[in-house]
């Protein structure tokens, strides 16, 4: 069983998720729909956020943050995502950053970036993909060059989360662009657009065009690039030590499905309950759609599998809280979660008729929204294939 008391007393959970859930109905409920549509920024929300402690969720309390355990993050991942998901996008990209320095940095990086993280002073993300180099991530070409105590970086990221809005970035490079295997050229590098003392801009570093999408709206997505940036090596490598950037990356961020499968959870859960509701009041044929069999036969498995999935996350995160290596799980959970979410937002949409495909209603956004789960934080077809790996590595002949 989930053992969410491991971080936080049970009863302090659930103070925290009853006053999260009061935030969502009375500042987020009102507005989503509209910043949605505008594809706003959500600058009051983000005060709110940083107010609630969540850019700091996850970060050691010695840090200033409120060292959540996974489970009760998971859970707030998916209440928030239930009423509007991009904004769990601003903290948990935000919040993966945080992870690598806080898992793999020096005491001196911990000491010099984490509270700053936590208290949403410095926001950010994480820029692994570069137009050429998404899924193969061996292939980026952004390089960081050692010159006495500075790193000089040059390359483009794509797609970066908060690239805009946010301060700085967890930034994957190559140190070593001829290194054999390439994985053991590449490190992580911690790279604030501005001065985190005067806050003023620094050289090097702009963003190209903010990237228009389906969905996700709200959130910045957008290219870096970096023309001869210099960064102070002391605190910009992560852990004083370079060619360990891919484990960062990749092996290290197993939180970040579990997020991912947590965001999935809401966007089915929502779906799922408007049509509950909608089955109920739509008459056709002289009574609510509820009681033919064809909507019936929806509404049973969008359940069982809204319910499954979030089994799974709440199982991966329980894991992840015991201290076990859940590379598995958790690719189980973002894998049946997001696809969860993909199906049952489009069984809402069915089940609403025309109303599910008008922007006045809630059900075309969850439909815009689920699909990005499938992508985001390593691919579907990635994590079945590490599930499969998993599987025979554990269950050797
Ligand atoms: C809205 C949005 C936000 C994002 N935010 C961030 C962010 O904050 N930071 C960041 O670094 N990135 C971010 N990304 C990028 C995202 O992580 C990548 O899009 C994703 O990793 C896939 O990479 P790709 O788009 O290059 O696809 P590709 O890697 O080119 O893959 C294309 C297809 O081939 C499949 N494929 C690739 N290799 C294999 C293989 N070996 N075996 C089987 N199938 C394979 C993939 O699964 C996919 O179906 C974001 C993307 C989006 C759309």
């Amino acid at each position: 069983m989930p053992d969410s008391t491991a971080f936080v007393s049970e009863s302090d959970e659930r103070q925290m998720l009853d006053a999260i859930q009061k935030w969502i109905e009375k500042k987020v409920a009102p507005v989503a729909m509209r910043l949605e549509h505008d594809n706003e920024w959500p600058a009051e929300l983000v005060a709110d956020m940083a107010e609630l402690g969540l850019f700091g969720a996850i970060i050691d309390p010695e840090y200033g943050g409120l060292g959540l355990s996974a489970t009760t993050y998971a859970r707030i991942v998916t209440m928030i995502s239930e009423e509007w998901m991009s904004l769990t996008g601003i903290f948990n990209s935000h919040l993966m950053m945080a992870t690598v320095v806080q898992r793999f940095g020096t005491q001196r990086q911990k000491d010099y970036w984490l509270p700053r993280f936590a208290s949403g002073e410095m926001r950010g993300g994480l820029g692994l993909t570069e137009p050429d180099a998404g899924t193969d991530l061996q292939a980026i070409r952004t390089t960081a060059r050692r010159s006495g105590d500075r790193y000089v970086v040059n390359g483009t990221k794509t797609w970066i989360s908060n690239a805009i809005e946010g301060h700085v970035v967890a930034l994957l490079v190559k140190t070593d662009p001829d290194a054999q295997p390439r994985h053991k050229g590449m490190s992580m590098l911690i790279t604030p657009k501005i001065d985190p003392e005067t806050r003023a801009p620094l050289p090097g570093v702009s963003n190209g065009r903010k990237l228009e999408k389906l969905g996700y709206k709200g959130i910045d997505s957008s290219e870096f690039v970096f023309e001869d940036y210099e960064c102070d090596a002391e605190l910009c490598l992560v852990g004083g030590e370079e060619g360990k950037g891919f484990v960062m990356a990749t092996g290290g961020l197993e939180i970040g499905r579990v997020n991912i499968a947590a965001r999935s959870v809401g966007i089915a859960r929502r779906a799922l309950a408007e049509s509950v509701k909608y089955a109920q009041v739509r008459k056709t044929m002289g009574k609510p759609i509820c009681e033919h069999q064809a909507i019936q036969l929806k509404l049973g498995e969008m359940a069982a599998k809204t319910r499954a999935a979030e089994l799974l996350t709440l199982d991966a995160a329980a894991a992840f809280d015991r201290g076990e290596r859940i590379d598995m799980e958790a690719g189980m959970a973002k894998y049946f979660a997001s696809e969860t979410a993909v199906e049952v937002a489009f069984e809402a949409m069915r089940i609403h008729g025309g109303y599910g495909y008008s922007k006045e209603y809630v059900i075309e956004r969850l439909y815009r929204d689920a699909p990005l789960m499938c992508i985001g934080e390593g691919t579907n077809e990635m994590q079945r294939i590490i599930i499969a790996k998993q599987l025979v590595a554990r269950n050797k002949v």
